[in-house]
């Protein structure tokens, strides 16, 4: 009798734990469904320049627009115009990158208190190499970005070694690339602020100390990504630099 009460109790309870779920064929009533993980990513791509223009950034936004296409992971819109960047445009995205930008962008108050509440409000940004030499008058995009541009003393093939190889924007890549890039230098190491994920080996450029490349951090519950790499259109168009950019933006849209 023993056995036979215990099997009845385990039929009844798969049949109850059963009962409540529809077949997995069948849709999901409208409203009631969580984030989609399939559904694209959107992400709002500023190439505006108020100091040195890099020309790279044709080939930068070509790319984005094809790895959108490509991945089906995210849409891209770009765009040169900062006046763009508002409130209300933001918040049909769920990133915002920061391409090759340079100087002194004319944001208002209101605009720049929309980018950090973007961010800090929990959704993601991206700044790619000059996005650091970028709005030096503005401290508060200054931590978004996590440091700003000093000086690129080196312009050459050299060696960049991977971290953290268990990021999302360097899974795969191995523990070091070698590409010709202009390799930047910081006002000040964020290493103690941020997750670095990339550094220079400074030996592959005849130098001595320690050079983040890339780095991730935390921003309010929003997150925040770096890469100083693509000042030349070969690096946007090399696949070792796409795959951290599609990681990036994946982890910061937390997918
Ligand atoms: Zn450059």
């Amino acid at each position: 009798m023993a056995y036979r009460a215990a099997v009845l109790v385990v039929a009844a309870w798969l049949l109850s734990g059963c009962s409540g779920e529809s077949p997995p064929s069948a849709p999901s009533p409208p409203g009631t469904q969580p984030v989609a993980q399939g559904s694209p990513f959107r992400v709002m791509m500023l190439t505006a320049t108020r100091g040195f223009r890099h020309d790279s950034i044709p080939a930068a936004r070509d790319v984005m627009n094809a790895l959108a296409v490509s991945s089906g992971e995210f849409t891209v819109t770009t765009t040169e115009d900062v006046s763009a960047i508002t409130a209300s445009t933001l918040a049909g995205y769920d990133v915002l990158l920061f391409a090759l930008t340079t100087g002194e962008l004319p944001f208002d108050a209101e605009q720049k208190t929309a980018i950090v509440n973007f961010v800090s409000g929990g959704k993601g940004f991206l700044g790619v190499h000059s996005a650091a030499d970028t709005l030096y008058n503005w401290p508060d995009y200054g931590g978004l970005v996590g440091a700003y541009f000093k000086e690129h003393p080196w312009t050459q093939s050299a060696t960049v070694l991977i971290e953290d190889q268990t990021h999302p924007s360097t899974i795969g890549l191995g523990d070091r690339l070698t590409l010709t890039e202009e390799f930047y230098t910081f006002r000040e190491n964020p290493r103690p602020r941020v997750q670095v994920l990339l550094r220079l080996d400074p030996s592959s450029v005849g130098a001595t100390g320690d050079y983040p490349l890339a780095w991730a951090q935390s921003y309010g519950a929003g997150r925040t990504y770096y890469n100083a790499l693509g000042h030349f259109a070969e690096t946007w168009r090399d696949a070792r630099f796409q795959r951290q950019l599609a990681g990036a933006l994946r982890w910061a849209a937390r997918r």
